[in-house]
């Protein structure tokens, strides 16, 4: 049976796996992410793929392809920006260097748009053709999937829906510019907003357990909650007129803290969207969680590029 390699690169691990077309998962592993030099990286990632088709090869199983969720900008296969967690990478010629060296169909994404590829293939937005994925953490990644395709813009450049601008002469933003969904809506936000509430620093503290302190009617928690649910409700209203969406798929850890952190956000996010769009669209939480983008990517392989 044929089965895909998919990578997920993250800024300290690299999560793969080997799975088929309905999303069955036949061998997964996590290693450390290296990238002292693109040459170190790309050795491991070969390394990788090798070590994935030795044990299909044991199990029976052929390889039909390969995918690569990549934390940046990644444009037809070259990673060419937003690799924060990953200096000296970019750019950084991913798929011209695994088909060359492995000959086989292979892909390249957004590690946002991986997940929302699982998401769509095997999850919460199964069956769906009009979607918003959005993962929410220290960042705000994004994905839109129109009519059955997933969109990303010209040369995939786009998609970036944590940069939507919800404050006008609002903070900076690591992207270069001012007052992004990312800068009001991300757990780092949260805990920042949080802090100043207070009157004190919290550096150990992260938006899971801040949530605990929400479900617990901590005052300043709440506070900083009704800040957060509103601020990411303005940036998905804005999406809503846009896109009117079907489903917006949230994922992240926080979203996984009870069925309170999206009841939040459906409180405010009719109050930012046209009557005509109010209750016409369902927020469901992620389903695959780590395996998302790994997984997601094999999918959107069968899908679009293996009979
Ligand atoms: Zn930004």
């Amino acid at each position: 049976m044929k089965y895909g390699i998919g990578i997920d690169v993250g800024g300290t691990r690299i999560k793969y796996s080997i799975s088929n077309r309905q999303g069955k998962v036949a061998y997964h592993q996590t290693v450390d992410t290296d990238f002292q030099t693109k040459e170190i990286f790309l050795k491991k990632l070969a390394g990788i793929v090798e070590e994935c088709q030795q044990h299909a090869t044991g199990l029976g199983h052929e390889i039909a392809g390969i995918s690569v969720a990549f934390p940046g900008i990644v444009e037809e296969g070259v990673v060419t920006g937003g690799a924060g967690n990953l200096p000296g990478l970019v750019p950084l010629q991913l798929t011209p260097f695994l088909k060359e060296r492995f000959g086989l169909p292979t892909i390249a994404m957004n590690d946002a748009i991986g997940m929302a590829m699982g998401e769509h293939y095997y999850g919460a937005a199964r069956g769906c053709s009009d979607a918003i994925f959005i993962t929410i953490g220290t960042g705000i990644g994004g994905g839109l999937l129109i009519d059955g395709t997933f969109y990303n813009g010209f040369h995939d450049r786009g998609g970036e829906l944590g940069h939507i601008i919800i404050e006008r002469d609002g903070l900076p933003c690591s992207c270069g510019s001012h007052g992004c969904l990312e800068v009001y809506g991300s757990t780092s936000a949260l805990v920042r907003h949080y802090d100043y509430l207070s009157g004190q620093a919290h550096p150990h503290i992260n938006g899971e357990q801040l949530f605990q302190k929400y479900l617990a009617k901590d005052a300043h928690a709440s506070q900083a909650f009704d800040w957060h649910f509103r601020n990411v409700a303005i940036g998905l209203g804005s999406l809503v007129n846009i896109f009117a969406p079907e489903r917006i798929v949230l994922g992240g850890g926080i979203v996984n803290g009870g069925p309170q952190y999206l009841e939040g956000i459906a409180k405010y996010i009719n109050k930012y969207c046209m009557s005509h769009l109010h209750d016409t669209f369902q927020i469901a939480p992620a389903e695959l969680g780590d395996a998302a983008a790994s997984v997601g990517g094999v999918g959107h392989l069968f899908a679009e590029y293996i009979q």
